[in-house]
């Protein structure tokens, strides 16, 4: 994974104007944050160094960004999207961690098993508020009761029926109630042993982190202060 696009001095995304009109500097700027070129939306291929078109689809519920190869979808707002115009799979990266956690009333350091999600490397929600369009990632996993948003991650806080598993095969599954999708992440035996004594693993999601990166830890802090992570504890089924 070369990529990392935060810092990049030009644009990564093709844009159309009435895209780069509807959402402004700061709007473009969110997505750069949060949508990863990795394969396309159209045929499901790699972009392999074509910069990516922009798509936004702004539908009776939802409003997603999404990327595509310039040649396979050119870059357009759509107010009214026909059904399901996606036709390949978003990709999603889940990863585990521990990480330590300083405890709020006794001030001690304990270890926390993490699975680190990236529901969507190529697609996110976006959502209109005051400031214009923004990505809202954040704002739908609420409705599956995670909490986020603020600088602080609360990771006591028990996602209602939420569960997850331990596989055969040194992995972690999480699924949160209603959403029919299950995200998945290797668990090495030292991580393994940890979700089981505590009976449980914190569930953070957040598009502004590629979890296979090796700066996912600096990079997982930064997206918290950001208040760009929604999270929560996730019991053993
Ligand atoms: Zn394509």
């Amino acid at each position: 994974m070369g990529w990392r696009k935060k810092n990049e001095p030009d644009y990564p995304f093709v844009v159309d104007d009435l895209t780069s009109e509807r959402l402004g500097p700061d709007g473009l700027k969110d997505l750069t944050v949060h949508l990863w070129p990795h394969e396309c939306q159209t045929c499901g291929r790699p972009f392999n160094g074509t910069r990516a078109a922009l798509r936004v689809e702004v539908g009776a519920y939802v409003a997603t960004a999404d990327l595509h190869h310039p040649d396979c979808c050119a870059p357009r707002w759509d107010d009214a999207p026909g059904p399901s115009s996606t036709a390949a799979t978003v990709n999603f990266v889940a990863t585990t961690v521990l990480l330590p956690i300083i405890g709020e009333q006794s001030g001690a350091e304990a270890l926390r098993p993490f699975l680190l999600v990236n529901p969507g490397l190529e697609q996110v929600i976006l959502a209109e508020f005051d400031e214009g369009w923004r990505v809202a990632t954040t704002n739908y996993y609420a409705q599956y009761g995670l909490t986020g948003g603020g600088s602080v991650l609360r990771i006591d806080h028990t996602v209602p029926d939420a569960i997850a598993h331990l596989g055969e095969d040194h992995t972690v599954t999480v699924r949160l109630g209603d959403l029919r999708a299950g995200w998945t992440g290797d668990c090495g035996p030292e991580i393994t042993a940890v979700v089981r004594e505590l009976g449980g693993i914190v569930v953070a999601v957040s598009t502004a982190i590629h979890p296979a990166l090796d700066s996912i830890v600096a990079d997982f802090a930064d997206a918290i202060s950001h208040g760009q992570v929604a999270g929560g504890w996730v019991p053993l089924s």
